[in-house]
């Protein structure tokens, strides 16, 4: 039994500058443009892949780390250095949860790699599950899979909402019910390949932060797959509808498991905001002269500041635990994935409205980048389950009950 140790190694170390030196070299510089843009950074994803961190190899070791710790740590420098487009870069990662969460050893070899594209011509993934009745209820998912025997292909029809990357990635992983009755122990992931006849983008969606990252519609129209493209295969599928219908207990939602998986990583995107927010405010209370001292000088600002680091250190213990937690097959017996994205989320949202006020009139305008911080903020309370449905899974994990 090693001692315990929060000490990061020689190789985390390193890769946390690596990324930290991209972040504040190519990220940061960039991120006022794409914001303004509100278009996907293309640029800013090709330098990313041409070095190494937008591939398949660089998750590949990362999901490899024992301790969990190198996502949460790379992709807090990430966001640390801009939230949209760290969304751009990193936002495939959840359609690879999925293939790899849900996946038979083949589709994970064959598709993964797909998602990410190569150094010369890097590609996007998404994951498209949340429809305009069925955001938080995943189990009211619209859009059918029917599957067709004599072609033994799947027929995929509905419309998506807030996809992420949906529309322009290469590879969509869909998420589809096969038997509504069943509700969400009735549905099955798709991987639809590029340029599948049927998928098209519907509206995108103009934002009120992370506006680098592309969301949009996705409309499925007699979209047409071959059998292999079912996730996990039919044979399980069926071993698993035929489980639900006879009222026994089966494997976990796929959706919610893939969400779940991936929640320490969604928190530690939150602290990197939180972080670039209270360091930002941080050295601006310490030049900004006000009555004839700076304005840390002030216990009123000096404990916001002295708060705001509290609150991020509690969140990435937390994020830190989780992350640990999932990669070491520790099941979240109270929540602990959600509770870390809760946590990071608010937090994020907190600390960069403090950092406005501390800036005075300097936070409210887009000469600081403070502001368009606190408009990122406020999706990590929002998306990949909100800070309400968070709450629902950690009371529920905690209480053994049913809590609505
Ligand atoms: C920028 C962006 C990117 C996204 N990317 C993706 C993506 O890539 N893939 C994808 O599938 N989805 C994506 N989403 C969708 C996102 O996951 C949903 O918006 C989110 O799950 C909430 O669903 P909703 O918007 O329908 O809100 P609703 O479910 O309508 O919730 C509205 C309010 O009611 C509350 N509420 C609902 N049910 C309960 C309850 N039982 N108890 C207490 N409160 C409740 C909610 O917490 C919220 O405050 C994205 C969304 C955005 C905005």
């Amino acid at each position: 039994m090693p001692e315990f140790s929060l000490d990061l190694n020689e190789d985390q170390l390193q890769l946390q500058k690596w990324v930290h030196d991209f972040a504040e070299g190519v990220v940061r510089p960039a991120a006022s443009e794409w914001d303004e843009r509100e278009e996907t950074p293309w640029p800013i994803i090709q330098e990313a892949a041409k070095i190494g961190l937008y591939s398949f190899e660089f998750f590949f070791n990362a999901f490899g780390d024992s301790s969990g710790l190198t996502l949460p740590l790379v992709t807090e420098e990430l966001f640390w250095g801009d939230a949209g487009i760290g969304l751009s870069i990193f936002g495939s990662a959840l359609a690879v949860a999925a293939i790899a969460g849900v996946g038979s050893p083949d589709q994970v070899a064959e598709w993964v790699p797909q998602c990410f594209g190569s150094a010369d011509d890097p590609q996007l993934a998404a994951y498209a599950v949340s429809e305009a009745d069925a955001g938080s209820d995943v189990s009211a998912l619209r859009t059918r899979a029917i599957y067709d025997e004599a072609s033994d292909e799947w027929v995929l029809n509905g419309t998506k909402t807030w996809i992420t990357n949906g529309g322009i990635a290469d590879v969509h992983v869909v998420v589809a019910s096969v038997d509504s009755d069943l509700r969400s122990r009735g549905q099955a992931s798709f991987v639809i390949p590029p340029n599948t006849p049927g998928l098209s983008q519907g509206s995108k969606f103009k934002k009120h932060g992370i506006r680098a990252s592309h969301t949009a519609e996705v409309v499925l129209e007699d979209v047409r797959v071959p059998g292999r493209m079912l996730l996990g295969g039919k044979e399980r599928l069926d071993e698993r509808l035929a489980r639900a219908r006879e009222g026994k207990s089966s494997h976990k939602h796929g959706a919610m498991s893939t969400f779940e998986s991936s929640r320490p990583t969604v928190g530690a995107q939150a602290l990197g905001v939180a972080r670039a927010a209270y360091e930002y405010a941080l050295d601006y209370a310490k030049e900004r002269v006000q009555f004839g001292r700076p304005i840390i000088m002030n216990q009123a600002i000096a404990f916001k500041l002295a708060d705001m680091r509290t609150e991020i250190d509690a969140a990435r213990l937390l994020v830190w635990r989780a992350a640990w937690m999932a990669r070491n097959g520790k099941p979240f017996e109270a929540g602990e994935g959600s509770m870390s994205k809760l946590k990071a989320g608010e937090v994020a949202v907190r600390v960069t409205e403090e950092a406005i006020q501390i800036l005075g009139g300097a936070g409210y305008v887009r000469e600081h980048p403070v502001e368009r911080w606190a408009r990122d903020a406020k999706i990590f309370t929002i998306f990949e389950g909100t800070s309400e449905i968070q709450r629902l899974v950690v009371s529920r994990a905690i209480s053994g009950m049913r809590i609505v």
